[in-house]
């Protein structure tokens, strides 16, 4: 996905209406809040004036709690206890059952995958949504009144699946959702780049569970991803698993029971936290004193810090780009506080990193600053972002052909109509069947949902005005809905793909769509061709039907030899032949369509005399 630049739509409201407005960064591990205050972005703080809202649900019989208190329950009743709930969003019951080492009773909902907890079985959406709730409660404590919208961070890679869950769990927590925007973006709008000149941004997130890296291209107003990469399973827990390790082999600890490993897991977060700060820390456990300075640590993680290099320059590579091309790196993630990341990140670029703001908090100072532009506080010059489709969007038409109505690249949110018509007499409904992909056939592309719409009046065929309309949102969430004009009959589908694409898939739709482009044409004037011929066939034979007794024998023996000529070919020659065949039975039955026309206009005037149609005209 990608950004761009256009003028503010509506004008901020009255002077001193200020209209309450929040950015939410969802992560993995931790959540956070934050507003545009009097000009200022700031974090919104908990009743214990705590920024950070560790993203954990417990649910007891009668009680749900979030964040830390959460985490006390941890250790006693771990499939309550939800961690991590965004690696399950908008992910399959198996997908789910693939990860490893979960405390939790999973259950399949339809495929889909749920919890089992004291508090019944719950998705993730539901789960999520407690969380969110939560930082909404935070939210609207700290405004001192009801938020009109929030916008919510989600991973570039989210697929349509993650982003529509994401949005669901916040529908349900009642926030109303002004956009989502991919996290790195956000970054990169709270250092306030989109207002800087064009170039190459990396954004560089090592969080609790996961690492990010994300190349964006900031072009002509628009923000593009050039490339993502990461590893799921990487992040500051594996910093602090390895000083844990550490710490058990150095003080032989033996036989630890799972409340004491909670408890040497804690001190070695803490370790290394600050170790961020300080050349030494230290803690007590079992009357054992253990000590790490920052060297050895530095030493130890030497091989985590290269894995997320190694990522780094692949993502470079995929985006056809060396690390001179790169003009900002921006650091995000808390495990960035660690010097030797920035270091070791800047010595790769070749130049000092960006992490001047907290990089536990980029993100939702990001989306903050969004969210107070899309809830109309700011004057109607400055700038939305908005971001552009990845592939275009389309509906399968006669012959297994797609036409394209949204293309790729284009700025969303946008609404598109286009008009279609009935292919055969008398047709009273049309399947509609939506495509997105950048290829000719429907077999090439992938089918995102279709409906129908039924109750058309029967009309000849090629009367009826079908406007067919594709409104994506500013999510990138497609509706398509179906109108036949001179009726008003309506029917639409609001469509969420139950599983997305992966970057893969999409990267082989997009490569294929340049590499079979030829092909593809030709193919498509061939279908085209045979549509056309089987549309002639069909009239001649309905007309053959009706007003077969116009004819004398030579030409009706004409017209069937042409027919039975065009029909032999239709399924196998070129295009050329086809049309040929075509225009040959349309030429033979030229003098016959021409009697059936002067005898309808015989039978209209009837009984009537010719000025009364002069009148008329
Ligand atoms: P996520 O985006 O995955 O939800 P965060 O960006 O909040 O997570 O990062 C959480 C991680 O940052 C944790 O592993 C935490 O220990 C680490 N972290 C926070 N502060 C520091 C610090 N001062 N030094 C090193 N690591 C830190
Ligand atoms: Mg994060």
């Amino acid at each position: 996905m990608a950004l761009l630049q256009i003028s503010e739509p509506g004008q901020s409201t009255a002077p001193h209406r200020h209209n309450l407005a929040c950015g939410i960064d969802l992560g993995t591990t931790n959540s956070l809040v934050a507003s545009v205050m009097s000009g200022a972005t700031k974090l919104l703080k908990d009743t214990d004036g705590e920024v950070i809202l560790p993203s954990i649900a417990h649910f007891s019989g009668e009680e749900v709690s979030i964040g830390k208190e959460a985490l006390n329950f941890a250790i006693q009743d771990p499939s309550n206890t939800i961690f991590s709930i965004k690696r399950f969003m908008g992910i399959s019951y198996d997908e789910a059952k693939a990860i490893k080492n979960l405390p939790y009773d999973l259950v399949n909902l339809d495929g889909s995958v749920g919890f089992k907890t004291a508090m019944g079985v719950l998705t993730p959406i539901e789960v999520s949504s407690r969380i969110l709730n939560s930082l909404k409660n935070r939210a609207e404590k700290a405004l001192g009144d009801e938020l009109k919208g929030a916008v919510i961070t989600v991973p570039a890679y989210f697929n349509d699946a993650q982003r529509q869950s994401t949005k669901d769990a916040a529908k349900l927590a009642g926030i109303n959702v002004l956009r989502l925007l991919n996290e790195p973006t956000a970054a990169a709008i709270a250092y306030g780049l989109e207002t800087k000149e064009e170039g190459i941004h990396a954004v560089y997130d090592l969080g609790g569970g996961t690492f990010d890296i994300s190349i964006l291209s900031f072009n002509r107003g628009v923000f593009e991803v050039m490339s993502t990469g990461g590893d799921s399973s990487l992040g500051g827990d594996d910093f602090d698993n390895l000083i844990f390790e550490d710490c058990v082999n150095k003080l032989a600890l033996q036989n630890l029971s799972a409340s004491q490993i909670q408890i040497i897991r804690q001190f070695a977060k803490s370790s290394k936290e600050q170790l961020s700060t300080k050349d030494v820390a230290e803690f007590e456990i079992d009357h054992k004193h253990y000590q790490i300075t920052k060297s050895d640590f530095e030493a130890m993680t030497e091989d985590l810090v290269k894995r997320t290099l190694r990522i780094t320059k692949r993502a470079l590579r995929d985006a056809g780009i060396d690390t001179q091309d790169v003009k900002e790196v921006i650091m995000v993630g808390g495990s960035t506080r660690m010097s030797v990341i920035r270091e070791r990140v800047g010595e790769l670029f070749k130049k000092p990193v960006l992490c001047s703001i907290n990089p536990d908090e980029v993100v939702a100072k990001g989306a903050a600053i969004q969210a107070n532009v899309l809830a109309g506080n700011k004057s109607k010059d400055d700038v939305l972002l908005l971001d552009v489709l990845p592939l275009s969007l389309g509906l399968e038409t006669m012959g297994g052909l797609v036409e394209k109505v949204i293309h790729r690249n284009t700025t969303i949110p946008i609404t598109r109509a286009q008009e279609f018509t009935t292919y055969k007499d008398g047709q009273t409904g049309m399947g509609i069947h939506v495509y997105q992909g950048e290829r000719e056939l429907t077999k090439d592309c992938r089918s995102l949902g279709r409906f129908e719409l039924k109750g058309i009046p029967p009309m000849v065929a090629g009367r009826a005005r079908i406007l067919v309309e594709f409104q994506v949102d500013a999510d990138g969430l497609l509706s398509v809905s179906a109108k036949e004009e001179t009726s008003g009959v309506k029917s639409e589908i609001v469509i969420k793909p139950s599983y997305g694409l992966s970057d893969q898939e999409m990267e082989k739709m997009l490569k294929d769509s340049v590499v079979f482009a030829q092909e593809d044409i030709q193919l498509r004037m061939l279908q085209e061709q045979r549509v056309d011929a089987n549309r002639t066939i069909e009239a001649i034979d309905a007309a053959l039907e009706a007003d077969q007794s116009l004819l004398d024998k030579a030409m009706l023996d004409s017209i069937l030899s042409a027919r039975k000529d065009l029909s032999l070919i239709i399924d196998s020659t070129g295009a050329d032949e086809i049309k040929e065949a075509t225009q040959e039975l349309e030429r033979v039955s030229a003098k016959f369509v021409e009697m059936r026309m002067n005898q309808s206009i015989m039978s209209a005037m009837k009984g009537h005399r010719i000025d009364e149609f002069n009148d008329q005209l």
